[in-house]
């Protein structure tokens, strides 16, 4: 018998670790079964090189609980240890000035135990006495037992033991009762030891019997040891792999496709990414790609591992080179795991570009579904978004799919402005939009459906990239406009007429705090529409950008401002500006050449020296003006008020955006009854 002192310097370390690691406390047996499976797989290796000659015997291990002595015991079949290996392994920690460490790094607790060793003695944090029991492979080995009772001081004797392997009993705290519970057990078994290679054990299968569960002669077999990843992708059909994403993730729609990851150079990782059906932002849930290191679960806050915009991928990556126990500042610092992180990245491209060039008919089915994810991708990751350019798709209204280089050669001819920029236009709304979009067509442009969650930001994005593209949205301008091929076209009326017209149309506007009209006068084709309500691009997007920025929510009151483009020369437009004119235009005309006139004079005095009197008289000048422009507005008001056809007109220009609703809306159902 042999008694001895631990080889940590300090002398409490188990108080220590019991108080740091509290939170995480449920590890300790994801660290013993997996020390036991270690142990089996060296076993297994030693017989593979012919240095073990025994029989290996069933080489499962066995969690079992005995709640009557209030033990939990992890057993295997491997190597063992005898007494001069648990010397080494066990008591001789290398370790120093562990509780400052411990101190130190008291957040990161979980990866200090993988570090330093301490994988064992996780097992302190749950219990108050641990005993190995433990007979090596080695020839004439004697079996030993070790007991320690969470001091530093611990007893070591040779016992009997006739089967190869360790056993570690964990006196469970009484604090800990709940590791006593087979359901609790049979639970964090399954999460870490899920797909451990070697059979892990714990009681027995259980059948439903005469109305209860009865347990059977068989084991219950808590892993499954050969998992998908660690399998020849050309040995695997489809069916399997639905198959391991419908274990892995119960209850979820299948997966649209998928990847299987191999690599063993410069790292070795294996792995199934899976892609969901993505359908909007409430779907984009992290923590579904499970890290494991040689099969033992590590974690599933895989920042870091994989690009940002990945983690919404669903799936397992098993990576040796990842320590076991990590934490997270560790990910995402680490040289190692930010290759593997752009390895994936490459990866997917690849398989996505494969499969748009190899079934481009199954590319384009699948791509509502993916495109979120590869937008998010090409927004988020510079060298995502050169590979994806390959094979991005644009779908026009009329449901085709184009990659960003065939649309470019479809458009080019019709889309270029006069200053050789290419305008792709698009539709947010195609219902909403559609008189809109049907006029763009008939000019002969193509219209893009860009109504999804990203698509602001990634048509910003191309456009930043790209200096000579620009998106412009159908209902942004009348479809002359658009794409502006020559200089505008001026109207041809007298400045009176100008003046009347939009007099008449400003007067007309519907009163609303959250809209704002500015009427233009455009000579355009007498078959257009006489009046058209169109929205600045570069207004709209900078009201939304606002809107989304943090702090600027008041953005959201402010009143979006729209055009109201009158046609001169449409028929009806013209007769109303005839009779208009006949009937108040001299009047109008005279009180114009009077404000002209004063204005002259106006700019006249100013340039001249200005003494106290001048000021005054200046002063009395512009209220001359003044009063005049409010004999303008009435005279041009009371005229307006009797001629509907002017809101009728303008009427007609809301109701093709959708902005007639409500009170106005019957008002103009009532008027253009009483019209006709
Ligand atoms: P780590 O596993 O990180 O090396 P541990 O404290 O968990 O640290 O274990 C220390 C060593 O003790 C192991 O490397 C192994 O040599 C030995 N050991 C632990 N558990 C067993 C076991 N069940 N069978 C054989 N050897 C074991």
């Amino acid at each position: 018998m042999a008694n001895g002192k631990i080889g940590v310097t300090t002398e409490n370390i188990f108080p220590v670790i019991k108080k740091f690691l509290y939170s995480d406390n449920e590890i300790f047996l994801r660290e013993l079964v997996s020390n036991a499976v270690d142990a089996t797989r060296k076993i297994q290796t030693l017989t593979s090189f012919g240095d073990f000659k025994g029989e290996l015997g069933n080489l499962k291990v066995s969690v079992s609980i005995d709640k009557e002595a209030g033990t939990l015991t992890v057993s295997d079949h491997g190597i063992g240890m005898d007494a001069s290996d648990i010397e080494k392994y066990i008591n001789q920690i290398a370790f120093s000035g562990a509780e400052e460490f411990l101190e130190k790094y008291k957040d990161t607790a979980n990866s200090i135990i993988g570090h330093f060793g301490l994988g064992f003695y996780s097992a302190f944090m749950v219990a108050k006495k641990v005993i190995i029991r433990s007979l090596s492979y080695k020839d004439g080995a004697q079996a030993v037992e070790w007991i320690c009772d969470g001091s530093p001081e611990f007893e070591m004797h040779p016992i009997e033991k006739s089967e190869r392997g360790t056993d570690i009993i964990l006196y469970i705290d009484d604090e800990f009762k709940e590791y006593l519970e087979k359901d609790r057990i049979i639970g964090l078994l399954k999460k870490y030891c899920r797909f451990l290679p070697v059979p892990v054990v714990c009681g027995k299968k259980e059948e439903w019997k005469d109305g209860k569960y009865i347990e059977t002669e068989e084991d219950f077999v808590v892993n499954s040891t050969e998992p998908l990843w660690t399998r020849k992708p050309s040995e695997l059909t489809d069916e399997d792999y639905l198959k391991f994403y419908r274990d892995l993730m119960p209850g979820r729609e299948d997966p649209l496709f998928w990847i299987h990851l191999n690599v063993d150079y410069p790292f070795t990782l294996t792995g199934i990414l899976y892609f969901p059906k993505v359908k909007s932002n409430i779907d984009l849930q992290r923590n579904r790609i499970q890290l494991y290191s040689n099969q033992v679960y590590v974690t599933d806050q895989v920042e870091g591992v994989v690009p940002e915009f990945m983690t919404i991928m669903q799936g397992v990556i098993d990576s040796p080179d990842i320590p076991l126990n990590v934490s997270r500042s560790y990910l995402q610092a680490d040289r190692q795991v930010k290759k593997i992180s752009s390895y994936i990245s490459k990866k997917v491209a690849e398989k996505l570009e494969k499969l748009f060039t190899s079934n481009r008919a199954e590319f384009e089915k699948k791509w509502d579904d993916i495109k979120i994810f590869i937008q998010y991708g090409m927004l988020t990751d510079e060298k995502f978004y050169e590979s994806a350019r390959k094979f991005y798709l644009l779908r026009n209204t009329k449901g085709k799919y184009f990659s960003l280089e065939e649309y470019k050669t479809l458009v080019e001819a019709t889309q270029t402005d006069k200053d050789s920029t290419l305008i792709y236009l698009y539709t947010t709304d195609p219902t909403a939009q559609y008189s809109y979009i049907s006029q763009a067509e008939e000019k002969g442009y193509d219209v893009l459906v860009m109504d999804g969650e990203l698509d602001e930001h990634f048509m910003s994005m191309l456009e930043s990239k790209d200096q000579k593209l620009r998106f412009v949205r159908v209902d942004s301008d009348i479809p002359e406009r658009l794409i502006a091929k020559e200089e505008n076209k001026a109207t041809n009326l007298s400045p009176v007429d100008a003046d009347l017209l939009q007099g008449l149309f400003s007067d007309r506007l519907p009163a609303d705090d959250k809209t704002q009209f500015i009427v233009a006068l455009e000579a355009l084709d007498s078959t257009s529409a006489p009046a058209t309500v169109t929205q600045n691009e570069f207004m709209r997007r900078m009201k939304k950008m606002a809107e989304q920025q943090p702090g600027m929510a008041f953005a959201a009151q402010m009143p979006d401002s729209y055009q109201l483009v009158v046609n001169t020369n449409q028929p009806a437009v013209k007769k109303l500006l005839e009779a208009a004119s006949s009937a108040i235009g001299n009047k109008l005309g005279e009180i114009l050449s009077r404000i002209n006139a004063i204005n002259e004079e106006i700019s006249k005095e100013r340039e001249s020296n200005t003494d106290d009197d001048k000021k005054k008289l200046l002063e009395e000048k512009e209220n001359e003006v003044a009063e005049l422009r409010k004999q303008q507005n009435t005279l041009i008001s009371d005229y307006a008020k009797n001629r509907p056809e002017i809101r009728q007109i303008i009427d007609l220009a809301l109701l093709q955006t959708g902005l007639l609703k409500g009170r106005e809306l019957s008002e103009f159902i009532s008027r253009s009854i009483s019209l006709l």
